[in-house]
């Protein structure tokens, strides 16, 4: 799960983090009233979506020339006129894709005297199975960038996790960022501060672009992008609650409602498998097939008449599929529930394309019966790779 630039700001500060002053703003007159709220001179308004390279980013609504969406700003005034010029408008980066993202929400903060940026990130590495962070001096820019032409400028630093987070730590960072005297201080206690934060929380990425160096000598995180894994929030109701819905891919937000496993791709044969493995092996006998699938998705061990319905209509949601694959394997689940299930939901979602179905497990020739005996224009398989042929010939036919 992502969060939105303030959100994740907000939460590094809890942990001592320091951050310049800001708020979030929903409308232009909560925009103006929260610069009001600073000191001054300088405001930055700040698009929030789940996307980095805002600052360079152009919004689809406005001339070419306009500025993007990170805008500094002298008066209150050139704060609404900027509020207004993002709020509602698309806003298109080298993340977000060609489509870009709507701006519904601003964060406007203290505009900071930058003296120098600097980079850092930490995540998961699992190729040691450590927490590494990852620090240059070339900080602000595509880091992907200095990591092409100038890979040397990249110190990865990483920590056990047995032995946790020590001073030596610290002090490579600030070594690696190059810092000295007092600034060398604030790094050895912000890294430590940044590695409290990311393990209490189970954090998967977190991403400081830049970490700047402020003309009277202060670190300070001016941009964060923080992840989390999705399979520790259950733990964190707190962060749970900064979910943003609009964020993230309707089918997706969907599927998770209904505790599917769900991930939307670029075929046009639909699949719904009970379990990760069966769903992967579904995948590849429908490309060895010579076809594509349209989605991973696994129902789960208990796929129920409620559960299949649902992964019906998500399925059926995507405009590209053209067939769909049921492959369940009833081993919790007896096959005769699940056949119930399938035919209760194709009749319900007015089922408009071909559908193959091939049962395996519990009273699987219950099951298969039920599906012969339904009426509907079912086409039964006796095994994956049987499936895969017919749901590929099917589609083919159809076109
Ligand atoms: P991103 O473009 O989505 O990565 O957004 P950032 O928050 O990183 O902002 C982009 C750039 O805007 C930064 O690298 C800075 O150069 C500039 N910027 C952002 N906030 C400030 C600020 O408070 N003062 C100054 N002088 N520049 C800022
Ligand atoms: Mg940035």
């Amino acid at each position: 799960m992502n969060i939105h630039e303030y959100q994740a700001k907000e939460l590094l500060a809890k942990f001592g983090v320091a951050i310049p002053a800001g708020h979030a703003a929903l409308t232009v007159d909560e925009a103006v009233a929260a610069a009001g709220k600073l000191p001054g001179p300088l405001y930055v308004v700040k698009a929030q979506i789940h996307a980095g390279g805002r600052g360079k980013g152009k919004f689809k609504e406005l001339a070419p020339e306009a500025k993007g969406g990170v805008r500094l700003s002298k008066t209150l005034d050139e704060v609404r006129a900027n509020a207004t010029d993002m709020l509602g408008n698309t806003l298109v980066t080298i993340q977000t894709g060609e489509a870009g993202k709507q701006v519904n929400r601003l964060y406007i903060t203290d505009g900071a005297d930058i003296a120098k940026e600097y980079y850092l990130s930490m995540l998961v590495d699992r190729q040691t199975g450590r927490i590494a962070m990852i620090v240059s001096t070339e900080g602000g820019m595509d880091i992907e960038e200095v990591a092409h032409s100038t890979p040397e400028k990249i110190r990865t630093i990483t920590i056990d996790p047995a032995e946790g987070f020590q001073p030596h730590h610290g002090r490579a960072v600030a070594f690696a960022l190059k810092l000295k005297g007092d600034l060398n201080k604030q790094a050895v206690k912000l890294a430590q501060q940044l590695y409290t934060a990311f393990t209490s929380t189970d954090m998967s990425m977190l991403e400081i672009n830049p970490l700047i160096e402020t003309t009277d000598g202060k670190l300070l995180v001016l941009d964060a992008k923080v992840s989390f894994d999705s399979n520790a929030l259950f733990r964190h109701p707190d962060i749970l609650a900064l979910r943003d819905e609009t964020e993230e891919d309707p089918a997706e937000v969907e599927a998770s409602k209904h505790d599917l496993a769900y991930i939307k791709l670029d075929g046009n044969i639909g699949c719904m498998v009970n379990g990760a493995g069966l769903a992967m092996a579904t995948m590849d006998i429908i490309k060895l097939n010579g076809a594509f699938p349209a989605n991973f998705l696994d129902v789960g061990g208990g796929a129920t008449k409620e559960k299949v319905t649902a992964a019906f209509k998500l399925i059926l949601s995507d405009p590209a599929v053209e067939g769909i694959l049921v492959n369940i394997f009833g081993g919790i689940m007896r096959c005769d529930i699940i056949a119930d299930g399938i035919v209760a939901a194709a009749k319900e979602v007015n089922l408009s394309v071909p559908l193959v179905v091939r049962l395996e497990g519990t009273n699987v020739q219950q099951g298969k019966d039920i599906l012969a005996n339904s009426g509907l224009p079912i086409v039964p398989a006796d095994d994956l790779g049987d499936a895969a042929k017919k749901i590929v010939a099917q589609v083919k036919k159809a076109a």
